[in-house]
């Protein structure tokens, strides 16, 4: 199983920006042992001193494809959800200014946290899903799928130009504005349309 992650994929002003959108989505992998396994707390790596929550909506490849076409990639999942990618920002930062790859920022150990799956079928449209990320009680981050620069359908079709997807493979959609910092003793919560699909302690 791999995740693959997309990088900026909402922004703030999107009628805006629509013109400026980028050529192509920036596209990353995690590996399978970032998985943070369930109901396990979520402990700060000792080499950064600045890690991010960035709330994303997934998704669930359920079959073998490659080279999707836009107009089939619906066929290619049938569940959602919500998630983590945890990022260690201060890591990054070094990282993109060499122009090196992030991959130690963002595929450590725990650094995907992944929630409950829910069926696609439960919602009217997949490209007008509410998410929010908690932290503490206040809410951090807010987004709707429908802000998303590269819907769920063109990320399907276009990462599998690159990627054979395979079952079980996860998307990471990108996070909206507002990601932050975290520190011990915080509480996070992550919600899709009203229902709670995560919940971890971080340590
Ligand atoms: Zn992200």
């Amino acid at each position: 199983m791999k995740i693959i992650c997309i990088g900026r994929n909402y922004t703030e002003h999107i009628k805006e920006l629509a013109n400026e959108r980028p050529i192509d989505p920036v596209v990353f992998i995690k590996p399978d042992s970032a998985v943070l396994p369930k109901e396990q707390d979520f402990y700060i790596p000792e080499f950064s001193q600045d890690v991010h929550y960035e709330v994303e909506v997934l998704v669930k490849i359920k079959k073998v494809g490659k080279h999707i076409e836009k107009k089939f990639a619906s066929n290619y999942y049938d569940e959602v959800g919500l998630g983590i990618d945890f990022t260690a920002r201060d890591v990054q930062s070094q990282l993109k200014q060499k122009g090196l790859p992030w991959e130690k920022a963002k595929g450590f150990d725990g650094a995907a946290v992944i929630g409950e799956w829910v069926p696609k079928s439960d919602f009217r449209d997949i490209n007008d899903l509410n998410f929010s990320l908690i932290k503490n009680g206040e809410i951090v981050q807010q987004g709707n799928t429908g802000h998303m620069l590269w819907k769920i359908d063109e990320l399907i079709s276009y990462v599998s130009k690159y990627f054979m997807l395979k079952k079980g493979d996860i998307i990471f959609t990108g996070t909206p504005a507002g990601v932050g910092k975290i520190t011990t003793n915080d509480y996070l919560s992550g919600v899709l349309e009203g229902k709670e699909l995560f919940s971890l302690n971080i340590k």
